[in-house]
């Protein structure tokens, strides 16, 4: 079935008392035992929680995988798997990570011993060279935050499966619409559902699908031992948001693309990042593994003043973190998401102080274009 068709229909039939089409928001911490030693399949609502539950269902039907698991952010889902590992493990790790990830791994982890190596995980080779014994793990980011960089899924999981390690997929800027992992060979997907899956910029949360039962097992012990699970209310949001994501990701990469060709064009425009522009380095191959190019552009100004111009002046598109959402966002990386990351490595990617990231919405396009050109000042 359809992706879209799916995600419209998550937790559709799961009321069968009442026929209820939404799934019921269970707000309860606990449940009642029918008897000694008996469970209606809920015992306790970190250990398992029915509008949670049809949230993970959906996701993994979403993705083709045995299990999906939802938590309080996509930061606890990241943290959860890094779980997976122990001490003296090394993990191959995209270089222009969000910042946060990169914050977790650096500031964190490495403190329980694991190490991370950071490579341009858009090069195959530069990936298979960093590789060593003690790797255990590669995690890329489909689509890179803020350069919008494309990883050769399929290359990097027959890279994985040869050596023996897991590949581990943060596709939060192009969701299972456009892009499903596992068709190509990974073995767990993993989200900020607050970005495009929950999609209205109302409630934060996280998603994980895994591809394999047995790993899956161990993953929902990671979940129930720690805890971060995403509370019913935020599940239920999620659920809502999901059901119109193809539609919203439809309209959104519309008017992405308008918008990139727009700035490609602008006198005062250094640079756009947009994979669907046919000079973006990733573009075949993301036409050839994703359904679309997603909606995030980058571009860079002439010179600085124009950074401060454009996220002051824009009226219709907000100057806020995030994306994902249907309102359009404006954000200035350097000194927002990505600050965690080195200096020099913000310098080295081209995470500079005349970059400018935008999240487009499903808003009409001219009106967008429209405020765009009034803060240009033309
Ligand atoms: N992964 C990516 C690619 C992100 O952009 C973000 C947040 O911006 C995260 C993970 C973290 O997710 P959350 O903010 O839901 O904790």
């Amino acid at each position: 079935m359809n992706i879209a068709t799916q995600a419209a229909q998550i937790g559709l039939e799961w009321d069968t008392r009442t026929g209820a089409v939404t799934v019921p928001i269970y707000q309860t911490a606990t449940f009642r035992h029918p008897g000694l030693g008996q469970s209606t399949g809920y015992d306790y609502t970190r250990s398992g929680n029915p509008t949670r539950q049809a949230l993970e269902e959906g996701i993994a039907r979403l993705e083709g995988g045995a299990r999906g698991f939802a938590y309080a952010s996509g930061m606890a889902a990241i943290a959860n798997l890094l779980l997976l590992f122990k001490k003296g493990d090394h993990l191959v790790v995209t270089e222009d990570l969000y910042g946060g990830t990169c914050r977790l791994f650096d500031q964190i982890f490495t403190q329980y011993e694991l190490s991370f190596t950071y490579v341009d995980t858009s090069d195959v080779e530069a990936v298979r060279r960093a590789i060593r014994p003690e790797t255990k793990a590669l995690f890329v980011e489909s689509l890179t935050n803020p350069l919008l960089k494309v990883a050769d899924i399929a290359a990097l999981s027959a890279l994985c499966r040869e050596r023996g390690i897991l590949h581990i997929v943060d596709n939060t800027f192009l969701t299972p619409y456009l892009l499903r992992p596992f068709d190509f060979g990974a073995d767990i997907t993993v989200y900020s559902a607050t970005k495009y899956l929950a999609g209205h910029n109302d409630t934060v949360s996280g998603l994980v699908a895994v591809k394999d039962p047995q790993l899956a097992e161990r993953v929902y012990f990671l979940q129930n031992s720690v805890g971060a699970v995403l509370g019913p209310q935020d599940s239920w949001l999620t659920i809502r948001g999901m059901k119109t994501l193809s539609v919203r990701l439809d309209r959104q990469q519309e008017n992405a693309a308008r918008i990139a060709h727009w700035l490609a064009a602008h006198p005062r425009v250094r640079k756009v990042y947009y994979p669907g522009l046919a000079d973006h380095p990733g573009h075949e191959l993301l036409a050839r593994q994703a359904r679309g190019f997603g909606a995030m552009v980058a571009f860079e100004v002439e010179e600085h003043a124009l950074v401060e111009r454009l996220l002051l002046k824009t009226k219709v598109i907000s100057f806020a973190e995030s994306l994902g959402g249907v309102e359009t966002l404006i954000t200035f990386p350097q000194v927002q998401t990505h600050a965690d990351i080195p200096q020099e490595l913000r310098q080295r990617l081209g995470i500079n102080d005349v970059l400018l990231r935008l999240s487009v919405g499903i808003e009409d396009g001219d009106d967008l274009i429209d405020d765009l050109a009034q803060a240009f000042g033309n």
